[in-house]
């Protein structure tokens, strides 16, 4: 099985990017859903938020109260201590499910995230695939898609680390200030290319 992962900032196309690998046969995990579904399903990393951040991180139903802990983590700058918690067990979670798909014969496994090269390259990768966009098109594109404030956004960038300074971690970097069927035709190009290569 070729593990692949797939990197870039806010708006810079990677869904999009790894929708087309879907339709191409790929199996595709999306780190931030994975990470909310952890968030909400994994016992242990549950009792642990609830130690750091309180019993109000979730209501009496056990739904993750989303905006007391984003007020929690965001906005008095606690962010790194639930990274902490979550991002190792999301990690271990990933590489679980990788091994489950390379038993069950998927041939092309794929992981999408923006922490992704957090810590430089993850080792058990065979390749990593950087999207970069300029910084405008990234906001006016997110703008769109979530409807949500410029300054918000421009937040959430300020937050990520400037991704055109780790190309160097890249097999492949995607360029993707073109078109939307430009990205797609360059999602195939490099698809194919990845499973030529094994
Ligand atoms: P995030 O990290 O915020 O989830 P992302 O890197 O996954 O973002 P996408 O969701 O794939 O980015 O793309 C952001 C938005 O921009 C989407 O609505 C997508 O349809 C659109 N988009 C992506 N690439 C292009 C493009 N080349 N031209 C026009 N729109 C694009």
């Amino acid at each position: 099985m070729i593990k692949v992962g797939i990197t870039g900032g806010i708006g810079s196309g990677k869904t999009t990017f790894c929708k087309e690998w879907e339709k191409l046969g790929a199996f595709v995990v999306y780190a931030d859903d994975f990470a909310k579904q952890m968030m909400q399903e994994d016992a242990e990393l549950i009792r642990k938020i609830k130690d750091t951040f309180g019993e109000q991180s979730y209501d009496e139903k056990g739904n993750l109260n989303r905006s007391y802990l984003a007020e929690e983590a965001f906005q008095k700058g606690r962010i790194e201590d639930l990274n902490m918690l979550v991002h190792p067990v999301l990690w271990e979670k990933i590489r679980m499910l990788a091994k489950e798909k390379e038993e069950s014969g998927t041939h092309v496994f794929a992981e999408e995230a923006a922490i992704l090269l957090n810590n430089g390259r993850p080792k058990e990768l065979d390749y990593v695939i950087l999207i970069l966009a300029d910084q405008n098109e990234r906001i006016e594109r997110a703008f769109q898609r979530d409807q949500s404030s410029d300054t918000n956004i421009k937040e959430r960038i300020s937050k990520q680390p400037d991704f055109e300074s780790l190309m160097h971690f890249a097999d492949f970097v995607v360029d993707n200030n073109g078109s939307l069927s430009e990205l797609k035709m360059k999602a195939k190009q490099i698809y194919d290319k990845v499973k030529m290569i094994e």
